[in-house]
C-alpha cells in the first residue's frame, strides 16, 4: 500500500534507512530494543505503524507520537464467512506465533508451552510475536485473529460477547462488529492499520482482528490484544475452552499460513495455569495406550540419552513426601518418555523396569 521510501520524510530522519531491520526485529530482550528505539528515532518520529512489540506500560507514550495523517488508498479487508479452518500450517513464508512469555512476574499473562496456551485476565494486554519468512513476502501483509471454540463439535457456533459486556456503557456509539468480539486489539479504536471484520448481525459472518503488518518489517512484528470477555461468561463463552486461530493473509485474504494457540480468560491466570498443567501431567501419566499419539502439533523430542540409565547417587533430601514427589515426577517423565519410543521394544523394556523399580521405591517410602 505504501513504498517505503514514503516513510523517511515521515521519519524526518535523513539517515533513516527503509530497509534497517532496527525498527522490527525483536530481541530477547524488549526493554533493550525500547530503549535503542528510543534513541534511533527523532523526536514524534516513530514509523508509520502501530505494530511494535512494545511493553505494555510503554504503549500509551508511544500512541501519541504515531498519529499521523497519511493519504492512503481505502482498504476494505475482506471478511470470511463460515466457521474458520483449524488446520494449522506454517506453509511457504514459515509463518509462526509466539507469545512471550519471558519476563512473566512483570506481567500479568501467562503461556504454557505445555498446553500451548495463553491465561489471562480479561481487558488486560498480552503479546503476540508473528514471524514470517520476509525475503519471500508479498506486501502488505496481514494477520487476521479469530476466536473458535476449542471443541470440533461446537466449531459452527461463533464465539460472541456475552450480554452483560456488550451492554458495558463504554460500548456506546461503538459498531458491533467490534462491540460483539471477544478479542480486541490493544489499540485504541479507529488505529491505522487495525481493522475488525465481519458482520455481528449475520449469523455465517465470522468476527476477527485484522492486523497489517508493518512494511518493511524484517519478518517479525508483534501486536497487544485483549479479551473483553472471560471464559466464565454466562450465555457468551459460557465456560467452554477457546482457541484463536491466527492466519497470516494478504490484502486479498489468501491464506499463507495458520497457527492457532488456546486461551483460558480468567481472574487467576496463575493458579488456572497450575491446575491445567498437573492435571495435563496426570494425565500424560494414564495415556500409555500402545497407539496413543503425541498430542497434535507437538512432536515428541528426539531424546538421545534417553537410552542412557543412569544409577543416582544416594541423595539426601528432607521428608518422605518431598521424596516421593520426586520419584513420581520422574515416574511421570519417563512414561511419558516411553510412550514416544513405543516402537522400539528395547527401549520400551528398559524404561518399563526403571519405571517399575521407582514404583516400588515409592511404595516403600511411602509405607515407611
Ligand atoms: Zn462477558
Amino acid at each position: 500500500m505504501f513504498k517505503q521510501e514514503e516513510y523517511a520524510p515521515l521519519l524526518g530522519n535523513e539517515e533513516y534507512s527503509p530497509n534497517s531491520n532496527l525498527e522490527y526485529i525483536l530481541p530477547a530482550s524488549q526493554d533493550f530494543i525500547m530503549n535503542d528505539l528510543m534513541q534511533l528515532m527523532p523526536q514524534g518520529g516513530l514509523p508509520a505503524t502501530d505494530m511494535l512489540l512494545l511493553p505494555a506500560e510503554l504503549e500509551d507514550t508511544i500512541d501519541a507520537n504515531t498519529k499521523f495523517e497519511l493519504v492512503t488508498p481505502k482498504f476494505t479487508p475482506v471478511s470470511p464467512r463460515g466457521p474458520p479452518e483449524r488446520a494449522v500450517f506454517a506453509g511457504e513464508l514459515d509463518f509462526q506465533v509466539e507469545i512471550n512469555a519471558s519476563d512473566t512476574h512483570k506481567r500479568k499473562y501467562l503461556y504454557s508451552a505445555i498446553l500451548n496456551r495463553i491465561y489471562v485476565d480479561m481487558k488486560t494486554n498480552f503479546s503476540v510475536t508473528y514471524r514470517w519468512a520476509a525475503g519471500r513476502a508479498p506486501a502488505p501483509l496481514y494477520v487476521r485473529s479469530v476466536v473458535v471454540f476449542s471443541d470440533e463439535s461446537q466449531a459452527e457456533k461463533r464465539v460472541e460477547r456475552c450480554t452483560q459486556h456488550t451492554h458495558e456503557v463504554t460500548n456506546t456509539g461503538i459498531s458491533q462488529e467490534i462491540v460483539k468480539n471477544v478479542l480486541h486489539s490493544a489499540r485504541e479504536k479507529g488505529t491505522r492499520g487495525v481493522y475488525y471484520c465481519g458482520r455481528a448481525d449475520e449469523a455465517d459472518s465470522w468476527l476477527s482482528v485484522l492486523v497489517e503488518l508493518p512494511p518493511g518489517a524484517a519478518g517479525a512484528a508483534g501486536h497487544a490484544y485483549q479479551f473483553v470477555c472471560k471464559n466464565s461468561c454466562s450465555n457468551g463463552i459460557n465456560r467452554r475452552a477457546i482457541d484463536v486461530i491466527f492466519t497470516l493473509e494478504d490484502a486479498s485474504g489468501h491464506v499463507y499460513g495458520r497457527q492457532a494457540v488456546g486461551a483460558r480468560v480468567c481472574a487467576c491466570p496463575r493458579r488456572d495455569i497450575s491446575r491445567d498443567e498437573e492435571a495435563e501431567g496426570a494425565a500424560r501419566g494414564k495415556r500409555r495406550a500402545p497407539h496413543d499419539a503425541p498430542p497434535r502439533g507437538k512432536r515428541p523430542r528426539a531424546d538421545d540419552d534417553a537410552a542412557v540409565a543412569l544409577t543416582l547417587p544416594a541423595l539426601q533430601v528432607i521428608g518422605t513426601k518431598t521424596a516421593v514427589t520426586g520419584l513420581e515426577v520422574m515416574v511421570s517423565m519417563m512414561e511419558q518418555a516411553a510412550s514416544f519410543k513405543r516402537n522400539d521394544p528395547q527401549a520400551t523394556e528398559n524404561y518399563n523396569k526403571c519405571i517399575a523399580n521407582l514404583k516400588s521405591q515409592i511404595e516403600k517410602l511411602k509405607k515407611s
